[in-house]
């Protein structure tokens, strides 16, 4: 994939498809850096960009609306000139004519393109999956059925010990819910966190009241009638739920690129710059997979940082500017009242390293490679151990382990 020697054109089109938080940012970095031709936004939710993080926290909790969680003000798109068209479909890009065909019947022309599709909630592998008492969560449409549903003494049933499985547990408990959550893996987080820190989630939830069932898979959830249903696991065990609510991961939302022959691989994949096979066509957030060089892979992120860090590649690229400096990939959930941040990816690691501890719900654990440098760091309520650990990983800096060890030295002081 080359960075395109396609000239844009003075007045140029470019056309967003996927208002989220990726598209939405796009559209805003392309008019920071002096894009003046034309920008529209296409998405099929009914908002303008907003963000998802606190759909299954501050949403759930009544604390967030749609208005709270705007991206921009709604003033931000007329002020800017960007063309936004919600509710709106893209079915097909036809890349010799370079047209997006929406869902109203219309054809938009376009000079570049940029796939914002973001990622949709895995569907859940049982018999039942449809029933109304089984959510998802990835839109303020279904975190606004969630949290209908989520009344004080709810029988809430979570299928999937993920990050957004174990949010809406922590906010479902403080709304006092009763929660029992269904992981199919002997631990949770197992995807995504280290043993260390999946035991100390588990705990700091059993403590306020969720309780697990681990190693456990659901099998089927029956209507018996209303209100409740009935959930049944793979050991025969059956639970009566109120709602069950899926969180078993997300799919990238890659059938445009796919359909249009475009390279993709769980997720359409892009260079550093955020362009796909086709210099037109660039793809950012959810729906990529991109490369990763501090690890010397490709990589599919659905972060907050990563969406943003993708838009500003696609609009420098476009605009022809210098590349924006890499960045440390880094994530964070918050769950009761804890805190995790979490940089880098634990690959390539040779010792795993715990500082702090996490009796007191504060600790950091470090991945360390053969050659002493930090290649991921995982902190629960201690922004210094996140913050220096990113830093270090950015900069390739060797660690001495004995003082990192050591929580009483000062993480600045753990670089050899
Ligand atoms: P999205 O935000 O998914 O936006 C894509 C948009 O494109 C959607 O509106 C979609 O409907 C639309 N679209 C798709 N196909 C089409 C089409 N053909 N035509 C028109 N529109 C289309 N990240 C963090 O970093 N920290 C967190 O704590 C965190 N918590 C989260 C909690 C929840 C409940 C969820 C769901 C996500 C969370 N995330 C978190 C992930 C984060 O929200 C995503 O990484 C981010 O939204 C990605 O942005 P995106 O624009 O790539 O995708």
């Amino acid at each position: 994939m080359s960075n395109g020697d396609v000239e844009l054109p003075a007045a140029g089109h470019v056309v967003i498809v996927g208002a989220g938080h990726a598209g939405g940012s796009a559209a805003a970095f392309l008019r920071n850096s002096g894009f003046s031709g034309q920008i529209t936004l296409i998405g099929d939710e009914p908002l303008a960009p907003y963000q998802r993080p606190p759909l299954s926290k501050a949403w759930l909790k009544g604390e967030a609306n749609g208005e709270s969680l705007q991206l921009r003000p709604a003033h931000f798109y007329a002020e800017h000139d960007v063309s936004l068209r919600l509710c709106t479909q893209a079915l097909a890009i036809d890349r010799q004519r370079r047209l997006v065909h929406v869902a109203d019947g219309q054809s938009v022309p376009y000079d570049r393109l940029v796939l914002a599709t973001g990622a949709r909630a895995r569907k859940a592998p049982f018999a039942g999956a449809s029933l109304p008492a089984v959510l998802e969560l990835r839109t303020a449409a279904d975190a606004e059925r969630l949290k209908v549903a989520l009344r004080p003494g709810a029988k809430v049933i979570i299928v999937g010990g993920g990050y957004v499985g174990l949010e809406v547990a922590a906010s479902a408990r403080t709304l006092q819910a009763e929660v029992v959550v269904i992981e199919r893996e002997a631990r949770l987080l197992a995807r995504v966190a280290c043993p260390e820190l999946s035991s100390f989630f588990l705990g700091y939830h059993r403590q306020r009241g969720v309780a697990f069932r681990l190693g456990r898979s659901v099998t089927a959830v029956v209507d018996a009638g209303k209100p409740a249903s009935t959930v049944y696991l793979d050991d025969g065990e059956r639970l009566t739920a109120d709602l069950v609510l899926v969180g078993v991961g997300a799919v990238p939302n890659q059938e445009l690129a796919l359909a249009a022959g475009l390279p993709c691989d769980d997720g359409v994949l892009v260079d550093l710059m955020a362009q796909t096979e086709d210099p037109h066509i660039y793809a950012i957030g959810d729906c990529t997979r991109r490369p990763m060089p501090l690890y010397g892979c490709r990589w599919r992120l659905e972060s907050v940082p990563n969406a943003l860090e993708q838009a500003k590649q696609a609009a420098a690229s476009i605009c022809a500017k210098p590349a924006p400096a890499p960045e440390t990939p880094w994530f964070w959930s918050d769950q009761f009242d804890l805190k995790l941040q979490i940089a880098g990816l634990p690959i390539d690691v040779a010792e795993v390293v715990v500082r702090g501890n996490p009796d007191k719900d504060r600790f950091a654990v470090f991945h360390v490679s053969a050659e002493r440098r930090i290649q991921a760091v995982e902190a629960v309520n201690s922004p210094p151990d996140f913050v220096m650990g990113r830093q270090l990983i950015g900069s390739r800096k060797q660690v001495d382990l004995e003082r990192l060890r050591n929580a009483a030295v000062s993480i600045k002081e753990i670089a050899i």
